[in-house]
């Protein structure tokens, strides 16, 4: 079947009870056993319960993996895929990651006697020369926040694979309606759910998938050890946004590229940073290793500092708010927003300037979309 038929019907099977159309939320914390020493499918909600295990399975199944896992935040389903790593490993890490990632590996995952390289990816001479006995696993995310960079994944798969290294990404940014990893050769994907895959800005949560079975069984028992899984609730409403992935995504690329094109047309623009423009840099990657282009991007406004914040005191219908994925649009500024966290020199080096502006383009109707930025850009 194809992906739109599988968001809404993979891992859900109807309910045998009541044939409910839609999958209860088992808000139960434990599970009857049929007698002694004889548990029934689940035992304990941490280790495992219906409507998770529902969710687990349907996204499994669209990022073409076997085993998924959900999580209470995309930063617990990192923090899990961290424990595949022990003292004396060496992982190496793509240099333009999420800050929650950075600040993660940086500041925790180093403690347990792991060493880190952050390493430029794209550079494929710079990862192999970075690649040590030691050297465990490959972390990487792609398209990159704020400034859609892009990584080859199908190049760095091979480079790792031949050594047998893990590779993970964090495919947030695309979901699996536009780009899957696994198929590219990835070892393990990994998701905030919070963004595109719920899509409607009202749960906090993370997932993993991978296809090998050895690596699946060290996730679960991670996950049930650590405690990190997901609340039913939680993946009841993952779950219902889930279905209407593929046609929220159609959508949210359409107008993020619409958007684009107008931006980059537009006197007052400096630059715009889109994967599907022609300008961007690495547009034929893109097109080799992605079926779309999502709703988030990047623009330059002429000026500094002062203008930016002048175009985004004036918006209406976007919101100055940071996250991304859902259905409203949002606008914010990474120098002073999603990333003041990073040291000043990092932004600079990174090319994260004052002027910068993130949009994560929503469902709205294009016309009144463009229609706040014409507006805005005017008190520019
Ligand atoms: C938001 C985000 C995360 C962290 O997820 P939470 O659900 O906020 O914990 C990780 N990676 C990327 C790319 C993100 O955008």
């Amino acid at each position: 079947m194809k992906f739109e038929t599988l968001a809404i019907h993979a891992g859900q099977e109807r309910d045998p009870v009541y044939g409910a159309v839609m999958l209860p939320i088992y808000q139960t914390s434990t599970f009857a056993f049929k007698g002694v020493n004889q548990p029934g499918q689940f035992d304990y909600s941490r280790s495992g319960n219906p409507t998770r295990k529902a969710l687990e399975d349907c996204i499994a199944v669209l990022e073409n993996g076997k085993y998924g896992f959900a999580f209470s935040t995309g930063m617990a389903a990192e923090a899990t895929a961290l424990e595949l790593f022990a003292p004396g490993d060496h992982l190496i890490v793509h240099d333009d990651i999420y800050g929650g990632t950075y600040r993660l590996i940086s500041k925790i995952v180093n403690r347990r006697g792991i060493s880190v390289d952050f390493i430029n990816l794209r550079d494929l001479e710079a990862l192999k020369a970075a690649i040590r006995p030691e050297t465990k696993g490959i972390w990487t995310e792609t398209p990159t926040n704020p400034l859609m960079n892009l990584l080859d994944l199908n190049a760095i798969a091979d480079i790792a694979t031949r050594k047998g290294i893990v590779t993970i990404c964090d495919n947030t940014f695309l979901s699996p309606y536009f780009q899957r990893p696994l198929d590219l050769g990835i070892d393990m994907v990994l998701h905030s759910t919070t963004k595109y895959i719920n899509g409607h800005s009202d749960v906090v949560g993370g997932a993993i998938v991978v296809k090998d079975e050895s690596l699946a069984d060290r996730v679960k028992f991670f996950q049930n050890a650590m405690g990190t899984c997901s609340s039913p609730f939680d993946c009841f409403l993952v779950l219902r946004g889930l279905k209407t992935l593929a046609p929220r995504m159609e959508y949210h690329n359409r107008n993020a590229l619409a958007l684009a094109h107008w931006l980059e047309a537009h006197p007052k623009v400096e630059k715009v940073l889109h994967p599907g423009l022609e300008s961007h840099p690495q547009h034929a990657l893109a097109l080799k290793q992605m079926k779309g282009f999502g709703g988030t991007f990047s623009f330059k406004v002429k000026g500094g500092e002062e203008e930016a914040f002048r175009l985004l005191g004036a918006v209406k219908l976007f919101t100055l708010a940071e996250s991304l994925g859902g259905v409203e649009s949002l606008i914010e500024h990474p120098w002073g927003m999603t990333h003041v966290s990073m040291p000043e020199e990092a932004r600079i080096k990174a090319g994260i300037t004052r002027n910068l502006i993130r949009v994560s383009t929503g469902i709205e109707h294009i016309d009144d979309l463009i229609a706040d930025l014409d507006q805005s850009l005017s008190h520019v």
